[in-house]
C-alpha cells in the first residue's frame, strides 16, 4: 500500500459555480501527485527490528481542542491550498527504500527507536528526530486515537525525493500495522498531511474489522496460485489482505465502481516485468482517466479508495456526478465517515496554520 508520487494532476476547478474535478495537467497546470509508474499491492512482512528500549519520545505537540463541525473557511483554504498546490515530492526516487528508524507505538507516544545501519549520506535524516517526531505528531493530531489503534510501529524511511512517499503494511501479526513515511517527502504540511490522510484511508478500509485476513496469502504474498485459490472461495472482493466483508467500505466501493473494469485490470496484476506493469497501468489509467481522482488511483481498487478518501477529506463536496466525483461522494453515504471527516479537518486546519 505504498503511496507514490505521480504525474497527473487533479485540479478542483470552479466553472460557472460548479465544482468540477478534472485531471487536466495541460489546461490548468496544477501539478499534483505525479505518478510515473505503479506499485503492486503487495504485503510485505519485513521484520520490524526491535531493540532494547532507548528512549521514549513523549508527544510534545498539544493536540488542539477542535470543534466537531467543519470550519468552512478553513476547509476551503485547505482545498485551494493543499489539493491544488504543487507537490515538492515530485520525482522518481531512487527505487530503493532505506529504513532509517523504527519506533514502537504506545498510544500517542513513540518508544524504542531502532536505528538501521545506513550509508553516511543518510545519517542526517536518520538522526533528525525532531522532524520524525513532527510527522508522527501530525498523524496523532489529525487521526483520532480510536481510529489508529492498529498502528503499532512507525517507520521512517527514504528513497530520495519522490518515488515512495509513505505506506502502511501489516506487521508480523496481520492485525497490527506499520506506518512508514519518507522523511525526504515530508518536508512541508501539504505533502505530509496528504500522504498521512491517504495512508489512513488504507487503515480505514483494510483493517481486520473490514477484511478477514487470509493467512495462506499473508504467508505467501508472491504466490499467484495461492492468491487465486483463496480468492475463489471469497464471495466478495478479494485483496491481498484477504476477503472483504460484504458490507465493508472497500467491497461496496469495488462492487459499485469497479465491476465493469475489474477483470480488465486483473489481467496484468501478475505481470513480473516492472516496466511492462508500469505501461499496462498507465494505459489502463489513460483509458479510464475520467473515472479516477488521480492517476495513482488507477493503480488498484485499494489505491482508488484511498485516493478518493483523500479527496473526500480535503476537497469540497462535489457538485456534479462524474464517476470520479461519485467516488468522493461515496463516503458521504456513511454518517460515521462524515463525522470522522469533521474530526480530521478540525486539527488539519489548526496544523495548517502552524509554521
Ligand atoms: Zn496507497
Amino acid at each position: 500500500m505504498k503511496r507514490r508520487s505521480g504525474l497527473i494532476v487533479l485540479a478542483l476547478v470552479v466553472v460557472g459555480g460548479a465544482v468540477l474535478v478534472c485531471a487536466c495537467v495541460a489546461v490548468f497546470g496544477a501539478l499534483y501527485f505525479l505518478l510515473p509508474r505503479s506499485s503492486p499491492t503487495v504485503i510485505s512482512t519485513n521484520p520490524v527490528a526491535t531493540g532494547a528500549p532507548v528512549a521514549t519520545l513523549a508527544p510534545v505537540a498539544t493536540v488542539p481542542v477542535v470543534p466537531q463541525t467543519v470550519d468552512a473557511a478553513c476547509a476551503q483554504r485547505l482545498d485551494s491550498d493543499v489539493l491544488t498546490s504543487e507537490s515538492e515530492s515530485a520525482g522518481e526516487g531512487t527505487g530503493n527504500d532505506q529504513t532509517l528508524v523504527t519506533y514502537q507505538v504506545r498510544g500517542d507516544s513513540l518508544s524504542s527507536p531502532d536505528f538501521t545501519q545506513v550509508a553516511s549520506d543518510l545519517t542526517g535524516f536518520q538522526q533528525d528526530l525532531t522532524d520524525q517526531k513532527k510527522i508522527w505528531d501530525l498523524f496523532t493530531a489529525i487521526i483520532p486515537a480510536d481510529q489508529r489503534s492498529e498502528v503499532t510501529s512507525f517507520e521512517i524511511f527514504t528513497d530520495g525525493k519522490g518515488g515512495d512517499l509513505g505506506s502502511v503494511l501489516q506487521s508480523d501479526d496481520p492485525r497490527d500495522w506499520i506506518l512508514q513515511m519518507d522523511i525526504q517527502d515530508s518536508g512541508n504540511f501539504t505533502d505530509t498531511s496528504t500522504t498521512l490522510v491517504h495512508e489512513f484511508g488504507h487503515l480505514l478500509t483494510l483493517n481486520d474489522s473490514q477484511i478477514t485476513t487470509d493467512i495462506p496469502v499473508f504467508n505467501n504474498p508472491d504466490s499467484q496460485s495461492i492468491f487465486e485459490q483463496e480468492a475463489a472461495s471469497c464471495p466478495d472482493y478479494f485483496t491481498f489482505e484477504g476477503c472483504t466483508h460484504s458490507d465493508s467500505y472497500l467491497n461496496r466501493f469495488v462492487q459499485r465502481f469497479w465491476s465493469p473494469i475489474l477483470a480488465e485490470w486483473q489481467t496484468f496484476q501478475w505481470e513480473t516485468n516492472q516496466d511492462q506493469l508500469d505501461q499496462d497501468t498507465y494505459d489502463f489509467y489513460n483509458k479510464y482517466s475520467d473515472q479516477f481522482v488521480s492517476e495513482y488511483a488507477a493503480t488498484s481498487p485499494e489505491e482508488d479508495i484511498a485516493e478518493s478518501w483523500m479527496f473526500f477529506i480535503f476537497g469540497p463536496k462535489p457538485a456534479d456526478t462524474s464517476i470520479a466525483n461519485e467516488k468522493v461522494l461515496f463516503f458521504y453515504d456513511f454518517p460515521e465517515l462524515v463525522s470522522l471527516r469533521a474530526q480530521i479537518l478540525g486539527p488539519l486546519c489548526v496544523a495548517s496554520q502552524q509554521p
